[in-house]
């Protein structure tokens, strides 16, 4: 395991390699992305809108997908606002939400003036494939990651939308397996980081039907070339900075989440609608050595908010908080005791990356600072 020497990504994460100077993706991507006309990126974009606004559609001109996060209500008000576009908001219903999402949600909504689009997942369904997926592949959402891109695709198909707007290619954004360059397609999305080559269908049985999973299923990507429909990533045409969204939307009404950040988290406005997903990313700890804290605060150092050694600091205090503010739900959630979920969670342990002294896991290569 070693570090990236300009941030803190270790090259434990999928995809991240380090290059001469020891730098990995993320960092790269931050040189490249200071070095993007994006004037000319954005008349790119002004042109596209163009030809969406040409083709006089009848109900809606484009889909946002948005979660009631900082990200889809700043993309959603590029769409609607600047662009003036009739746009259907599409939300992938949590199955536990929070008081603070469900108000980000609503006061989005308002903010914005747009009609939104809510798909709520059978609960036998979701609670079995997320059971499944945790117990099998220590990744408890990636069924839910599916239906993230193809609830979203599958509604622009029903509903005749030519444009899907999302937000930033998170392999490019964050350092990834397909992260070398911007793309401005995003149709191949279902191809990303999050989702990878496994298929729903191999979690299917008695519990889980076939056609219990159309909202996780990509369509062809034939069929939405026949229907004429466009998936771009806002993150190519517009220099994306998550800090800057959230102080954009904390002024129309965005609110963080009142009790402070998350055990583990630097920020208090990272996924805080639901109440399933934080220990899916704690599982990266157990599995790659870095999770929330370093994800954070190598984002602010990629946007010169942040030292390297400010983040060791951190990074350091933070990454060994357990999530527990969730964890009683997780458990009742899923019908999992306790026992079971820390068994599980130890058929994951990388023993490459942690090593056990004096009865404490340990990570064999601390972060320090240069
Ligand atoms: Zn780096």
């Amino acid at each position: 395991m070693r570090y990236c020497t300009n941030c803190c990504l270790p090259d434990t994460k999928p995809g991240i390699t380090l290059d001469d100077r020891g730098w990995c993706n993320g960092c790269r991507t931050s040189l490249i992305k200071k070095e993007v006309d994006w004037d000319a990126r954005w008349r790119d974009l002004e042109s596209i809108v163009d030809q969406i606004k040409a083709k006089n559609n009848p109900f809606y001109d484009c889909i946002v997908p948005v979660s009631g996060g900082k990200d889809g209500w700043y993309q959603a008000n590029v769409m609607a606002k600047e662009f003036g576009l009739k746009v259907l908001c599409v939300t992938l219903a949590p199955h536990l939400p929070t008081t603070e999402g469900i108000n980000n949600i609503n006061a989005m909504i308002k903010d914005l003036n747009v009609d939104h689009l809510k798909i709520t997942l059978k609960n036998s369904v979701i609670k079995n494939l997320r059971r499944k997926c945790f117990l099998e592949l220590g990744e408890p959402n990636w069924a839910e990651h599916c239906c993230m891109f193809a609830g979203v695709v599958q509604s622009s198909l029903i509903y005749d939308v030519p444009l899907i707007v999302w937000g930033e290619d998170i392999s490019f954004e964050f350092g990834g397996i397909q992260s070398k360059e911007s793309k401005p397609s995003a149709i191949e999305i279902d191809q990303g980081d999050l989702i990878k080559s496994r298929s729903v269908l191999d979690f299917l049985g008695d519990d889980v039907l076939e056609r219990d999973v159309f909202f996780y299923q990509y369509p062809e990507y034939e069929k939405l070339k026949k229907a004429g429909i466009q998936s771009i990533y806002l993150g190519h045409f517009h220099k994306w900075d998550g800090r800057a969204h959230y102080n954009f939307v904390k002024e129309r009404g965005f609110k963080g989440r009142e009790a402070g950040p998350l055990s583990g988290n630097y920020i208090n406005y990272d996924n805080i609608d639901e109440k399933l997903c934080e220990i899916n990313i704690w599982l990266k700890y157990i599995k790659f050595g870095f999770w929330r804290p370093t994800d954070q605060t190598c984002y602010d150092i990629w946007n010169d908010r942040l030292t390297r050694n400010e983040a060791v600091d951190i990074i350091n205090k933070l990454q060994n908080e357990f999530p527990k503010e969730n964890f009683q739900d997780f458990l009742n959630f899923h019908s999992l005791a306790e026992e079971e979920f820390w068994s599980t969670v130890e058929k994951f342990r990388n023993k490459n990356v942690w090593e056990q002294i004096d009865g404490q896991w340990k990570i064999k290569t601390e972060l320090v600072k240069l």
